[in-house]
């Protein structure tokens, strides 16, 4: 059986060498797995009691079209949501266009002009500037009459409490806490600590807004961030929740009138969740969803391998091979950049759709330097399905997240190593 399996990956490009060292570090994450595998058995569970319990039906797996008036299968799903995420209402739409948009949906519907909004954990992802208003930006929040303000995390990661309870005053009517540590190099945050912080700012303040920026968290714990006091939890479909299947899409999650005042400005005020036909992706986001948590799961494998691997050969991996997880995502640093280029060949090789394709760095839109990604994705720029991207300027860190299944992960991790090997930038 052996011998067969390793003729398989000599077959596709992956020599005795790579294969045995990746072999001999599977092996010592056995234990590790196995409390992955556990946390997805709960959540597939915590997902089917939720599709029971809102008695999904198979007419909600069709969908409407012109206005989507009555769409028993979203309005359904809806339900699926609210119950496994524990909030009051949802908002799952093929409408929300990317994470971005249900960010920038879910803050705009629910911010007036002279609000404040708050970021207590510095930085927010990049494409949230130019929602903010950080970066000036034509439609921002700024534009809008609306302010923000940032406290940054304190030089060991932890909350700057003195400086949130300064920054918190009459105007402040929203709070953003991004889970994922999404580009930068802090740690990622577990929801026990979001849970601590949002509980320290509701005791300051009890009638702001708390909204965590969810993605690449679903499903990774037990338990999410609306189940410790979080007001609104958003995402992306072609993220974890969509497990693969879904083909676009985001959602928003939390108590019934911010989940509506979100669900205006999305569709029309007004109009609000009534409208908005599922054309043909209801099944998809139904299986999807049933299928996220052992998607997910494969992923935290693949995470967690590609630590193991990189850090046993010297480079630095963030978060390290032993460190809890609380989203998909792994940073390696390679220090220079025929590194991170190696690793995203290694990558684009391994997939299923464009292998034979060599992405190269380019100058990509919004940011300061040129950027390679390796995607060979059944959904375009699906980045739950095995992916990798990194900035060609130092530290020349690599960040690589997905996988649908762990075995494609795993082919995925070693396909990389070996593009590193035959550059001769690792001895193994
Ligand atoms: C992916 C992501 C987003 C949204 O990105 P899109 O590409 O618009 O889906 C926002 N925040 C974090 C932390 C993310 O990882």
């Amino acid at each position: 059986m052996l011998t067969e399996k390793a003729a398989m990956y000599s077959t596709l490009g992956i020599s005795k060498e790579v294969f045995a060292f990746g072999t001999k570090i599977e092996e010592e994450l056995k234990e590790r797995f196995a409390k992955i595998d556990e946390i997805a058995e709960y959540n597939q569970l915590k997902v089917i009691h939720a599709m029971q319990a809102s008695k999904v039906s198979e007419a909600c797996l069709y969908g409407t079209t012109g206005y989507g008036y009555n769409d028993l299968g979203r309005d359904t799903l809806e339900q699926v949501y609210a119950t496994c995420f524990g909030t009051e209402d949802a908002l799952v739409r093929p409408q929300i266009a990317c994470g971005t948009h249900a960010l920038a949906t879910a803050l705009s519907g629910n911010l007036r002009p002279g609000d404040e909004l708050l970021s207590p954990v510095g930085k927010p992802y990049d494409t949230l500037e130019e929602v903010i208003g950080i970066r000036p930006s034509v439609g921002s929040l700024a534009e809008y009459g609306v302010t923000y303000r940032q406290v940054d995390l304190k030089e060991d990661g932890s909350f700057d409490y003195e400086g949130i309870k300064n920054a918190i005053n009459k105007k402040t009517k929203m709070v953003t806490i991004q889970r994922s540590k999404g580009y930068q190099t802090r740690p990622t945050l577990s929801v026990t600590r979001i849970g601590e912080l949002i509980a320290f700012i509701k005791n300051i303040k009890p009638d702001v807004i708390c909204m965590v920026d969810n993605c690449y968290g679903e499903f990774v714990e037990t338990i999410e961030p609306t189940n410790v006091g979080a007001d609104l939890m958003v995402g992306s479909l072609i993220k974890n929740p969509g497990g693969g299947l879904a083909p676009a899409g985001g959602y928003i999650v939390g108590k019934k009138k911010y989940v509506e005042n979100a669900a205006y400005r999305l569709l029309s005020p007004g109009l609000g969740k009534e409208v908005g036909a599922t054309l043909g992706v209801n099944g998809s986001f139904y299986q999807g969803f049933f299928l996220a948590p052992t998607v997910t799961a494969a992923a935290l494998k693949g995470a967690v391998f590609a630590a193991n691997v990189y850090e046993k050969l010297g480079f630095a991996v963030v978060p390290n091979g032993t460190e809890s997880r609380h989203d998909i995502i792994q940073a390696v640093t390679f220090g220079k950049p025929e590194g991170v280029i190696a690793f995203c060949q290694g990558i684009q090789a391994a997939a299923p759709v464009d292998s034979f394709v060599s992405p190269e760095p380019w100058d990509m839109p919004g940011y300061d330097s040129p950027v390679i990604m390796a995607a060979g994705a059944f959904v375009q720029g699906s980045s739950i399905e095995l992916s990798a991207d990194g900035p060609i300027k130092p530290p020349y860190a690599v960040y690589f997240q997905g996988g649908l299944t762990w075995q494609h992960a795993k082919f995925g991790i070693l396909m990389s190593l070996q593009k590193l090997a035959d550059a001769g930038m690792v001895t193994l």
